[in-house]
């Protein structure tokens, strides 16, 4: 060992004091600085990767490190290293280097997958419902293409007549311990069998119909139970009837979204429907009855006497079922928007001039401001005109 060993402390970075968290972030620091993925050839970057991981797998280690804080390098010398290696046996390096290459590959690099066990994927779907079928719910078909058990070979993917042999490389296990030689000596992970991907498994003869995956894509039907209350771009989840998992991996899900259409009258926020009605001048002014449509049909509205324009109502109960209890509802609320007649008779004309003079002469208003100001009368808000003509 010509060359000096630098202290591992330094090497990562970090204080002698420092704890376990930092030593290990310290590390992904330069690990994913100096990893050989990410420079190829380059000799130097490698050379500090090696230094690194050492000084890791050391400093990592509660006892090895106690034992390098008491007597340095000297603490490994002389031990199973060899010709300038160093023991990495013992230091667990599959964590770091799992969110490392996550973060290099874009991740989907699950743990759970050394033994092969998947769970299957999702399938998404979309239907489009009616205002009202999301109200009150409603039984839909979808029809969808899932991944089902080939009955030719009935799942074992082997051609009929022979069947899947037993993975040499991992004994059929479905896993192989990898040895990385080349920059750790001796570090192990156990990773799903590169030969059988898992399974334990070699199919020699492929099955014909499922070219040996044991699964042909099949249309199927399934009845979905939209529940009432469901609101747009809410899914319904069909568990367990997505993609099969591979190696005893349980199916995936079907997740139907549900796309709801307008309604020509209802809005909907939340569990509440909000519609506008018209009313007529003379309803707003006497009172009446009105006809309101709601979801439940329609509902007969008593307008109090003088009601104002945008005048709000709430009819209680007479919005949508909540998901949870579908008893339970949310309000209606109707905006009463009383309406200008554009269309008169004659007679209705004749008759609203009557109106007009009897409640306050509204038609005449300016023309009376006139008169008064000849006679000279002087009030606030004539005052004001005056001198704004001036
Ligand atoms: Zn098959
Ligand atoms: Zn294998």
């Amino acid at each position: 060992m010509a060359e000096q060993k630098r202290d591992y402390y330094e090497v990562l970075g970090v204080d002698k004091n420092a704890d376990e968290a930092a030593i290990k972030k310290a590390y992904r620091g330069l690990a994913k600085k100096y990893h050989p993925d990410v420079n190829p050839g380059d000799a130097e970057a490698e050379k500090k990767f090696k230094e690194a991981s050492e000084a890791y797998a050391v400093l990592s280690d509660p006892e090895k490190r106690r034992q390098y804080d008491q007597f340095g390098h000297a603490a490994f010398e002389g031990g199973a290293g060899g010709a300038g290696g160093f023991d990495f046996s013992g230091t667990d390096f599959s964590d770091i280097f799992g969110d490392i290459f996550g973060d290099f590959f874009g991740g989907g690099r699950s743990r759970g997958a050394n033994n092969g066990l998947m769970r299957g994927a999702n399938l998404r779907t979309s239907i489009r419902i009616t205002f009202e079928e999301a109200v009150f719910g409603c039984e839909k078909e979808i029809e969808l293409t899932v991944k089902e058990t080939c009955k030719t070979c009935k799942g074992s993917g082997a051609k009929p007549g022979t069947s899947p042999e037993t993975c040499s490389k991992c004994g059929g296990k479905g896993q192989v311990v990898f040895t990385s030689q080349s920059f750790f000596g001796t570090v192990r992970n156990v990773q799903a069998c590169p030969d059988c991907q898992g399974t334990g498994k070699i199919i020699r003869e492929k099955c014909p119909d499922c070219r040996g995956t044991g699964y042909v894509p099949m249309k199927k039907r399934y009845a979905v139970d939209i529940p009432a209350g469901i609101d747009n771009g809410q899914c319904k989840r069909l568990p367990g009837l997505g993609e099969p998992g591979t190696n005893g991996g349980a199916r995936g899900d079907v997740l139907v979204e549900v796309v709801v259409g307008r309604h020509p009258i209802f809005q909907r926020q939340d569990y509440n429907i909000f519609s506008t009605v018209p009313i007529s001048f003379a309803v707003a002014a006497l009172g009446g009855e009105i006809v309101i449509d709601t979801v439940d049909g329609k509902v007969i509205y008593d307008v109090k006497p003088g009601t104002q324009t945008d005048t709000k109502v709430r009819l209680k109960g007479k919005g949508v079922p909540t998901l949870r209890n579908k008893e339970v509802r949310g309000d209606h609320y109707v905006t009463l928007v009383v309406q200008v007649p554009d269309k008169l008779s004659h007679e209705a004309k004749e008759l609203l001039r009557q109106f007009d003079a009897e409640s306050g002469d509204s038609l005449n208003a300016a023309k009376n401001m006139d008169k008064d100001e000849k006679s000279g009368e002087t009030k606030d808000g004539k005052d004001k005109k005056k001198k704004f003509w001036k």
